[in-house]
């Protein structure tokens, strides 16, 4: 199936409807005063005369692993705004979120090591852990004091212990405390502390470093990786962490390695909307708002979730009755889809709402209404 986009609108089947369904969390993708600076900025809209040669920067194709010739200065200038912001030595930017996970996993660990994963981390997370050659265990979700036996116990048995987490888990929208992991990190030598915050990258923190700022423990995360192609508007991964990690990364990981790197006219793009991110305190605030709006909404109507975001499951139980509700939602005016197993436990169906800051308060309301009626609905 395909979809029409206008702005935060989708068309499906002849149907409009507002988008509730897109990681476009700032509502910066189709931000047209965003994307008209970019193009009078970076000078993209101008024609190359005849026998003139493209500006380096706004060619549609690396051609080349980084490794080789495809180390494009806007690329390190990427990481260079990234390492400044983060206040971190280092950052190595991916060409997907995917690549990134995958690929960073294995590169870093060894059979003498123990991973500890959280059972919901993402699949290219499970996807790296697979290529890896640690031993691991996953820890039932957000169980952190089963996480902190397993840390206690295992601490003296391996060389590494490595902590994988979600700082905002897609499916429920919880946030991880990772404070909490911080100091159980401290209390051994040799745990490395791996968060990824696809979800609270540019959503969370005064700043939008995420979930990591806004618990003040950037500092104390080893690898702190996020995406780009949620809240930045754009396409691409990225982790910071030291200098010592990233040459390791460099030399060890494949996806990073074996592949084309980015098109400089998307780090173009991503640097355009990267430098801009500290300053978009009101999109942060507004969907703050109205996510909490929607979360105190929810609960009142008994749909009771652990979200404390902008990613709001409303729980739905059986998949027919996910599906009915989904179908309900569209008809008012609201694209949401249905969650249902295998991505989800048995039984525990649900209405993925991911709201976004071009959602208006007036649209909020509107959703509330819409979700109020759904309490009564029987299948
Ligand atoms: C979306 C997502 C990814 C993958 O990022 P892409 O850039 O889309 O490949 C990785 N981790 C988490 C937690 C995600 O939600």
């Amino acid at each position: 199936m395909s979809y029409g986009h206008q702005g935060k609108f989708v068309t499906a089947g002849g149907k409009t409807m507002l988008n509730l369904s897109s990681n476009d969390y700032l509502g910066l993708a189709s931000d047209v005063g965003l994307y008209r600076d970019f193009i009078e900025e970076s000078g993209i809209g101008n024609v190359p005369p005849d026998g003139a040669t493209i500006p380096e920067n706004l060619l549609f194709s690396s051609s080349s692993s980084r490794l080789l010739t495809g180390n494009f200065s806007v690329c390190e200038e990427v990481e260079r705004v990234l390492a400044e912001l983060y206040g971190k030595e280092a950052a190595l930017v991916f060409g997907s979120g995917y690549n990134m996970n995958s690929g960073i996993i294995p590169a870093i660990t060894t059979s003498e090591d123990l991973i500890l994963a959280d059972k919901l981390v993402h699949a290219s997370m499970i996807d790296g852990i697979r290529l890896s050659q640690a031993k691991t265990i996953r820890f039932p979700h957000q169980n952190l004091d089963r996480l902190e036996k397993l840390v206690d116990s295992n601490a003296l048995s391996y060389d590494t212990i490595f902590i994988l987490v979600e700082s905002v888990y897609s499916m429920d929208g919880d946030v991880t405390d990772l404070t909490r992991l911080v100091s159980l990190k401290k209390r051994h030598s040799n745990v490395v502390l791996y968060v990824d915050e696809a979800h609270g990258f540019g959503v969370r923190g005064e700043s939008g470093l995420g979930v990591a700022q806004e618990q003040n423990c950037i500092g104390d995360i080893d690898l702190l990786c996020g995406t780009f192609g949620k809240a930045l508007a754009s396409t691409g991964g990225f982790t910071v962490c030291s200098s010592g990690m990233r040459e390791c990364l460099v030399n060890r990981m494949r996806p990073f390695i074996f592949t084309t790197a980015m098109p400089p006219v998307n780090l173009m793009w991503t640097l355009h909307v990267l430098k801009r991110l500290p300053s978009m305190t009101d999109r942060r605030r507004h969907l703050a708002g109205i996510s909490a709006r929607l979360r105190m909404a929810a609960a009142e109507e008994g749909f009771t979730s652990s979200s404390e975001s902008h990613i709001i499951p409303i729980m739905a139980g059986e998949s027919a009755r996910a599906l009915k509700m989904a179908e309900r939602f569209r008809e008012e005016g609201f694209f949401l889809l249905p969650v249902r197993p295998p991505t989800v436990p048995e039984g525990t169906s649900r209405i993925r709402i991911s709201l976004t800051a071009a959602v208006s308060d007036e649209e909020a309301d509107r959703l509330i209404s819409s979700l109020r009626m759904m309490k009564s609905m029987v299948i």
